[in-house]
């Protein structure tokens, strides 16, 4: 017999350990060959005092068998506890998110009928690297940090998923329309990527536009590729719109360990009571299956589940008279689902999945090490803080200050130009940023000289930033109106 395959599952809390004996049950019947580590995760672990959910040596069990089949859990009210999710994703490297949404008309409610999409969400950069800062007392920051390697990353994740699962098109969320580095960056590593798989169709929207299409006419994507921030909230949108967010499953990619879960909470009001749909936990698992290379038995627990909803045996939440032909508790899903292993849905579309083969998704990008770029020093903007609002006295005491061919170049207030020539229509913060720059290349000792002159002078730098140019190109963007 072929050897089993560890993996490490959590029950967690609320509806999760009914989901999960659910999910196990149907994935033995099945003859998936799992050997089954399990740790203990979430509320009991945070009420211990142990604010991340996890204890230490849970993190051993992961790391060894790389694969995380985890139940919802319930993190406590109140100050301290630090989400679950964030901290497993952050400490194993879990870079890729990527959720099928799919609507299952005309057995599962939805204004959809057709829609089978999958959102691939770059997990670890963007806005939610979680770089905050306070300049002022009433001014707020939060970095966009967009690299190459992580976008390279996600991007070829995208492709190699479009290309495994005989997908037809990989589209690109941005808005590099407003954001020309960051979102640029991302979108233009993927049109680099997209030329390497002349077999897939790529798009690209803003994605302003491109949600709105998302959530009007969803047949027309199919792989979607974006950055952290709109594929958390559009992968939201795609799921509630299919259906149910009750239904889908997700995987959280990583080199190191692969998480997967239902998309849903630990709906702590229907535990214990063998209500809860076991579903998305259950997709969740077919999504392990297939990334652990078990391509048969994902198929054969996918089928029989879809030949169990397209036969009316919905869960309460899913239930609909007339549509559903019995109303079922979670053990009597799962005994339907066990009962049509081996079944093929009639009208739905059944499923099929192949071995891994080429490169694997997670492989990490050529470029991930230092690339020969030329860069020079052009100057330097100062964030300050300036309570009297007021820029042409700001302008007055900042530019005497200027020396080493450094010269004050312009003053903005929220990124719109307010010096030189400002419109005294601009609402003004207590935060200026004021931006140096020199006519030729320049270093670190003049901009550390100014920096000193500035301080010596009473004027309260709240932050600075380097400008650089790479390979000639200016490494920062111009304010409004410059
Ligand atoms: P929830 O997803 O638990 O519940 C939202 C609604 O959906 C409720 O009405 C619930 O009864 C219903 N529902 C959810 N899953 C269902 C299922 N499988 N079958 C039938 N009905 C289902 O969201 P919430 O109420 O906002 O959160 C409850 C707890 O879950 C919170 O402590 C939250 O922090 C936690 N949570 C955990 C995760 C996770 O572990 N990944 C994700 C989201 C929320």
């Amino acid at each position: 017999m072929a050897s089993k395959t560890p993996i490490t599952v959590a029950y967690g809390d609320g509806i999760g350990p009914e989901i999960m004996n659910a999910t196990l049950r149907i994935l033995e019947a099945a003859g998936a060959a799992l050997e089954i580590e399990t740790i203990e995760i979430g509320e009991k672990v945070y009420l211990r005092g142990n604010t991340a959910g996890i204890d230490p040596g849970s993190w051993e069990s992961l790391l060894r068998t790389r694969v995380f089949l985890k139940a919802p859990i319930t993190t406590p009210q109140g100050g301290g506890f630090k989400s679950l999710n964030v901290t497993t994703r952050k400490t194993l490297g879990q870079y890729a998110n990527v959720r099928p949404c799919v609507s299952y008309h005309p057995f599962i409610e939805t204004k959809h009928p057709v829609m089978d999409v999958v959102i691939v969400r770059e997990n670890e950069e963007d806005l939610y690297a979680g770089i905050e800062y306070q300049l002022s007392p009433d001014v707020t920051s939060c970095i966009k940090l967009i690299t190459r390697p992580g976008s390279e990353r996600i991007v070829r994740y995208a492709f190699e998923y479009a290309r495994r699962h005989n997908r037809k098109k990989v589209t690109c969320f941005m808005k590099d329309n407003i954001m020309k580095m960051t979102d640029g960056l991302f979108h233009k590593v993927f049109d680099e990527i997209a030329v390497e798989y002349p077999d897939i169709q790529k798009e690209a929207w803003i994605v302003d536009i491109g949600a709105a299409k998302l959530a009007d006419t969803p047949e027309a994507f199919d792989v979607l590729v974006m950055p952290n921030l709109y594929g958390d909230i559009l992968s939201d949108v795609a799921a509630q719109i299919a259906g149910s967010v009750g239904l889908a499953g997700s995987a959280n990619i990583g080199d190191k360990c692969a998480m997967f879960e239902a998309i849903h909470g630990s709906a702590p009001r229907r535990a214990g009571q063998n209500l809860a749909n076991p579903s998305g936990l259950l997709l969740g698992a077919v999504l392990m299956l297939v990334h652990i290379d078990m391509p048969e038995t994902a198929a054969l627990v996918h089928n029989a589940w879809l030949r169990t909803i397209e036969d009316g045996i919905h869960t309460y939440d899913i239930f609909t008279e007339g549509i559903s032909t019995a109303k079922v508790g979670t053990k009597e899903f799962a005994a339907a689902v066990v009962a049509r292993i081996g079944q093929r849905p009639n009208r739905l579309k059944p499923v099929a999945y192949v071995h891994r083969t080429g490169v694997a998704p997670a492989a990490r990008p050529a470029s991930a090490g230092v690339r020969a770029v030329s860069s020079e020093i052009r100057g330097v903007d100062l964030f300050v803080t300036w309570p009297s609002r007021n820029p042409e006295a700001l302008a007055a005491a900042m530019r005497p200050l200027a020396a080493d061919g450094l010269s004050l170049e312009m003053i903005d207030n929220r990124g719109v130009k307010v010096w030189p020539a400002g419109s005294a229509e601009t609402f003004c913060t207590e935060s200026f940023r004021c931006r140096f720059l020199a006519q030729d290349a320049t270093g670190m000792k003049p901009i550390l000289g100014l920096c000193g002159r500035v301080a010596e002078a009473g004027i309260d730098i709240a932050s600075t930033q380097t400008l650089r140019t790479f390979d000639g190109q200016a490494g920062y963007s111009l304010a409004q109106g410059q």
